[in-house]
């Protein structure tokens, strides 16, 4: 079942924002990582939640420091060590 969540124009990257209303109840954070399909004549968008990311910030695709199974990325370690 599909429910139409607002209009958005792709801008000349062909990018698109996501609804905030769709990131929230998927769990989508800033640089998540997206799969996406094509189904006859629509685009699918799951996020992927296998790649390693932040649990911070949910940056993926750089050096992570593991705590406590959790990983942290080098920005978020800066971060905390300034506190
Ligand atoms: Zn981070």
């Amino acid at each position: 079942m599909s429910r139409k969540l607002g209009t958005r124009k792709v801008d000349e990257l062909g990018r698109l924002v996501l609804p905030i209303e769709a990131r929230q109840a998927l769990g989508i954070h800033e640089r998540q990582s997206m799969d996406i399909y094509l189904e006859d004549d629509s685009i699918v968008l799951k996020a992927n939640h296998d790649l390693p990311c932040c649990k911070l910030c949910g940056q993926g695709d750089v050096d992570f420091a593991e705590i406590d199974s959790a990983f942290i990325c080098g920005d978020c370690v800066a971060k905390i060590k300034a506190f």
